[in-house]
């Protein structure tokens, strides 16, 4: 009787110590701002908690760590089973869970389970304390050890009670089912029964108060995890993957109060609070950041652990200022340390490439690019704070509608060609309204010198295939990638609605473009402002005409060749199998890949409108990425993205006592191998004007 008045005192105590945490936290997320996300598509969303939860599989991305943790993880779920047992034998003798109490194969699943976990307990302390990967460097490691050590406790306590329970005859499950427990239990079968009652309490009670005092312990600590990751999961953006998440600007009733982006942690919304509380610290993230293998100050990891701090650090007052009402509430948020500079500083905001690396990476699906764009925002259009170099590119996409500040009709200079080279006519979509797709040429690939050469690669191709196609000429405008990732909301909005009232004024439907950035603007986020259209990667429209025939790669390359993906292709959007079918369809391509290849492609450091800052601190990505290319021995880099090639033919400049390795993109790969002959009769009469 004392017993079970004890132990339901301590579950008692548990329950209102955990339950007012739990509000706590509840109440934090409420301090955010709104997020109308709800899960939709219950099955996908099913499938989501089947696959990334219960089948841990960005976790075991990673082999090992992944089986590590899937081996605790799974045990866990299994050993609720003998969690349950050990409360109900403090309350009942010969307690057994009800209908499968006594089934066998439950018991053999206890103590292959109880084996599991502490294999991985052993992994664990492996990876920690021998291997020691540089990714957990600012993590909590004495938090880690201290739940790793309750773990080791956990485990040895219930298996030590079981071998005890077996040498009283009171193991509810046939010792043939449990051949671990009886292992344990031969040196306790020689006892008598008074000690072996003693010990069965002893155990019994250091099983209970572990598990009780881990249950409590982990809502302070970043094992919240094991609470708010399933839930997190369950309310993943269903945006596509490079989209960035909407803003919606009013602008005719703007007032100086209107919050621009996130300014405080209170701007944050609940979802982006929810993040900070599901970090495990697993420093993934941090390990796949370009700007951290670099040397650079940002650490995905590091920035939601601050902002975890600041508002664990703000909490509190903020939620008792709530409670008083809205004077209070305003004077204790007018009072809030601002993002940025207070709890993360200016430079780790801009370093950020938006690849994607570390939503990638992230196991529980944190989404570190919208906090970090909502932080920019904020910083560029309510603090007109942002690098001095930003300025002109800004103004140039504001008054000229390219970063570059050309005059729209230098949109058509690509259209010339080299020395050797004919003009090409390309109808203005206006005069061939039945084009088969629009080609989107993109500022890079209409003022780059570099890429004005792709562009024209590209479209010979097109026309040696006889497909139809049109240009938007002066008529196009930035897709405005850069203005949106650098925070310059307002500057993207105007830009997208002018070009989708172009495309609708054209009923353009197919749009393809040899740049990932305008692919991911134009297919992933005009959306977002009614502007829905196909687009197509020229990778994959080319690899599409070499399936069927319409282009053939016949002349030898005889060259080593390796192709960098873009990681708006690559990464966010899936894109990477076009590519490499054009490049091995060239005879004699001796293809390779790069060791970081597919979705773990590592930056060229151009994304994020990075390509318009100067990138001061630490060794420059797109010089990472070239020695990574050199080291490949290819003697050319294959790229599919405008700003890979400026950055890579940049990284290669500088590298050149090393390497004399070509940057080529793929559509020029192609056109060198193509036999060309005069373009389809059929085209050529819809390429003249
Ligand atoms: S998006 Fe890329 S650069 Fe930005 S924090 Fe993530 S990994 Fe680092
Ligand atoms: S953000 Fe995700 S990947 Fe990064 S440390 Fe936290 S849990 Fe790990």
């Amino acid at each position: 009787m004392p017993e079970r008045l004890a132990i339901t005192g301590f579950i008692l105590l548990a329950t209102v110590v955990w339950v007012r945490r739990a509000a706590m936290l509840y109440g934090l997320l409420g301090l955010g701002s709104p997020d109308d996300r709800r899960p939709r598509h219950w099955g996908r969303k099913l499938k989501q908690q089947a696959v990334v939860v219960l089948g841990q599989r960005k976790l075991l991305q990673w082999t090992v760590p992944g089986v590590m943790h899937a081996l605790v993880f799974w045990g866990f779920l299994v050993l609720l089973t003998t969690i349950v047992e050990a409360f109900g034998a403090i309350y009942q003798d010969g307690f057994h869970l009800p209908l499968i109490g006594r089934w066998g194969p439950l018991g053999l699943l206890q103590d292959a389970f109880i084996v599991a976990v502490l294999v991985g307990l052993v992994m664990a302390v492996a990876i920690r304390k021998l291997q020691r990967p540089g990714r957990f460097k600012g993590s909590h490691l004495r938090e880690a050890d201290l739940i790793l050590g309750a773990i080791a406790g956990i485990m040895a306590t219930v298996l030590l009670s079981r071998a005890v329970q077996i040498a009283l005859g009171l193991l509810p499950y046939d010792t043939r089912w449990t051949p671990v427990s009886d292992g344990v239990a031969a040196p306790f079968e020689g006892l008598a029964a008074a000690p072996l009652v003693a010990l069965d309490t002893l155990f019994l009670w250091m099983h209970a108060l572990l598990i009780l005092g881990f249950l409590v312990y982990l809502t302070y600590s970043k094992h919240l995890h094991i609470v708010t990751a399933a839930i997190n999961v369950l309310f993943t953006s269903e945006r596509p993957k490079g989209a960035l998440r909407p803003m919606h600007l009013d602008v005719e009733n703007m007032s100086e109060d209107t919050v621009l982006g996130a300014g405080v942690v209170t701007d944050l919304t609940w979802k982006q609070l929810l993040d900070l509380y599901t970090c495990t610290e697993c420093g993934r993230c941090q390990s796949q950041c370009p700007a951290w293998a670099t040397g650079k100050p940002l650490s995905p990891k590091l920035l939601i652990m601050d902002l975890r701090d600041g508002l664990f650090a703000a909490g509190p007052e903020l939620l008792a200022a709530k409670k008083k009402g809205p004077e209070a509430w305003a004077a204790a948020v007018a009072e809030l340390p601002a993002l940025n500079p207070d709890i993360v500083e200016d430079e780790v905001v801009w370093d950020c490439t938006t690849c994607g690396a570390c939503v990638q990476a992230c196991p529980v699906n944190i989404e570190h690019i919208d906090t970090i764009v909502d932080m920019r925002r904020n910083l560029v259009m309510s603090e007109s704070r942002f690098p001095k170099e930003m300025q002109s590119a800004l103004q140039n996409l504001e008054t000229s509608g390219n970063p570059w500040g050309q005059p729209a009709g230098a949109r058509l200079e690509w259209t010339k060609g080299g020395r050797q080279q004919a003009s090409l006519d390309i109808p203005h979509i206006s005069e061939a309204p039945d084009a088969e797709v629009l080609l989107w040429v993109g500022c890079a690939g209409a003022f780059d010198d570099r890429n004005k050469k792709v562009t024209y690669d590209f479209a010979r191709l097109l026309q040696i295939a006889g497909l139809s196609f049109a240009i938007l000429g002066p008529d196009e405008v930035c897709n405005g990638d850069p203005a949106r990732r650098v925070g310059a909301e307002y500057i993207y909005q105007m830009l997208a609605e002018q070009n989708i009232e172009q495309l609708h004024s054209h009923e353009v439907k197919k749009i393809v473009t040899a740049c990932p950035h305008c692919f991911n603007t134009i297919a992933n986020e005009y959306p977002q402002f009614g502007g829905v259209f196909e687009v197509v990667h020229h990778t994959e429209l080319l690899a599409q005409l070499v399936r069927e025939g319409r282009l053939r790669a016949s002349r030898p390359m005889g060259k080593k060749v390796t192709y960098h993906d873009p990681c708006y292709n690559a990464r966010h959007n899936d894109v990477w199998k076009g590519a490499r079918e054009v490049i091995t369809s060239i005879p004699e391509a001796d293809y390779g890949e790069l060791h970081r290849h597919g979705h773990s492609t590592f930056c060229c450091g151009a994304g994020g409108a990075r390509m318009w800052m100067e990138e001061r601190m630490g060794k420059r990505m797109n010089i990472e990425r070239t020695d990574e290319a050199i080291a490949s021995a290819s003697d050319t880099v294959a790229v599919g993205c405008p700003f890979c090639n400026i950055m890579l033919s940049d990284g290669i400049t500088e590298r050149h006592a090393d390497s004399d390795i070509a940057v080529r993109d793929v559509a020029q790969l192609l056109l060198e191998s193509v036999e060309e002959g005069d373009p389809p009769a059929q085209s050529a009469e819809k390429f003249s004007k």
